[in-house]
């Protein structure tokens, strides 16, 4: 019973820096040095109680997976973070004495740190199944090179042997299973974020032939008035013509403005945001697609709301909701967009729309990933719009009603 219950402490003392690392670490902390930095002390701790509490079996046999800590935190971590735990390792080796533990564990390490810190660039640049691969054989060789020097130290015998070959297989087991783990929810993490920016390319490509034909408009205005002010006979609104160029020419600048910053890539930045400038630059980058749904858009907003956030994720997640509304009105309709702001300190965002609704089932769903209803929807619009939200600690209410409607109601905290 003992040898398992150390041998589960053994496992458990690997999972908790990678769930700790995941959970707040990975997004929370920004700068790589200090994830470093404390993902190195994560791993050194487990170091300090894999050594203190080792599997005992047999006669002289202990069981411990130091190598797999020393291994993520090199590998991971890079150069510093594998000297720093080595030489953890040995000062803590030093404190149960000298002894030809001692002299083998210094032994060890000199053959194969830097081994390990050799591969390490390759397995950073790696794929999943080339990184499981590196992990496994480093440890392989770890133990190999243990077993040879300990069998070198105190000679070699059967019973020594069998030790040492269970050692080997239970590390090199353990290994890839934590780097089958690591590495996989590693993937899941990034699917995560490679979502939110793939659903903001394919907006984009959807609203691209739409705004060139919004561009193409003012510009083939601008082109007539251009050739009638060349008409030597037509000087009399020569004024009015140029005015009425520059205008369109004004127009087609901001089109491009608007289009331009919302598809830029994401930067963390956040700042106070007026929502009513941001709503309206929405209106402006939605107003060419409403237009070819024959939806017109009516808005009701309220000057000076401020609320603290990152401006482009805001009109991420309004032009997503906005989409929709259109959307559901194949015959064309109305947009009502009203902006409010509440007694209890929050800024009210309404969108409402007169198209197909949905059911309590539906509206339920909401937000799943990949739900759609749409021929060639996604499924990811609500769920990105949602997230967004949420991350500016913010509400989303939806009421719905099948054939009548829908109106998304967006709360956000208030800033002054
Ligand atoms: P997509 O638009 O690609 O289908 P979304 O995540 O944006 O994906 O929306 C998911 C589903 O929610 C839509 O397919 C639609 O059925 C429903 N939906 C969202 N907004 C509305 C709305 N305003 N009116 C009716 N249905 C909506
Ligand atoms: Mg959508």
């Amino acid at each position: 019973m003992s040898i398992i219950k150390d041998f589960l402490l053994q496992l458990t003392l690997m999972v908790i820096p990678i769930f700790i690392y995941f959970t707040f670490i990975k997004e929370r902390v920004k700068s790589d040095k200090n994830r470093n930095v404390i993902m190195s002390i994560l791993w050194g701790i487990s170091i300090l109680f894999c050594m203190s509490f080792p599997v005992s079996f047999g006669q002289n046999g202990r069981l411990e997976l130091r190598i797999i800590p020393l291994l993520f935190g090199s590998l991971y971590g890079g150069f510093w973070s594998g000297i720093f735990l080595s030489a953890l390792i040995i000062l803590y080796r030093l404190y149960f004495g000298i002894s030809l533990g001692f002299y083998n564990t210094v032994l060890v390490l000199l053959f194969s740190l830097p081994v390990i810190l050799f591969f390490q660039k390759s397995f950073a640049s790696s794929k999943k199944d080339k990184r499981v691969k590196i992990a496994v054989g480093l440890s392989f060789y770890y133990c190999l090179i243990g077993l040879t020097f300990f069998g070198i130290l105190r000679g070699f015998s059967i019973d020594y042997l069998k030790v040492q070959i269970i050692h080997l297989i239970f590390v090199v087991v353990v290994t890839w299973f934590f780097t089958m783990l690591n590495e996989t929810i590693r993937e899941i993490h990034q699917l995560r974020l490679e979502m939110q920016n793939s659903e903001k390319l394919r907006v984009i490509s959807e609203l691209t032939s739409v705004f060139a034909h919004e561009i193409r408009n003012p510009m083939q205005v601008t082109r007539g008035f251009l050739q009638l002010l060349n008409d030597p006979d037509l000087p009399k609104n020569k004024k009015e013509y140029i005015q009425i160029s520059i205008e369109e020419l004004d127009r087609a600048n901001e089109i491009i403005n608007d289009f331009l910053s919302f598809g830029k890539p994401l930067i963390n930045n956040n700042e106070r945001i007026d929502v009513a400038y941001q709503l309206q630059r929405v209106v402006n980058i939605i107003q060419g697609y409403s237009l070819n749904h024959k939806v017109e858009i009516k808005t009701d907003i309220l000057d000076n709301c401020w609320i603290y956030g990152n401006p482009q994720k805001l009109n991420q997640s309004l032009i997503n909701i906005l989409k929709n509304a259109i959307e559901s009105m194949p015959n064309g309709g109305i947009v009502w967009i009203t902006c409010t702001s509440t007694e209890d300190r929050y800024i009210k965002i309404n969108i409402k729309d007169q198209g197909i609704g949905m059911t309590k089932k539906q509206i339920v769903r909401l937000g799943s990933p990949f739900y759609s209803l749409k021929e060639r929807g996604t499924g990811l619009g609500m769920m990105v719009s949602f997230q967004i939200v949420r991350s500016f600690k913010g509400k989303i209410q939806v009421h719905s009603e099948k054939d009548m409607g829908t109106e998304f109601i967006i709360l956000l905290p208030q800033i002054t």
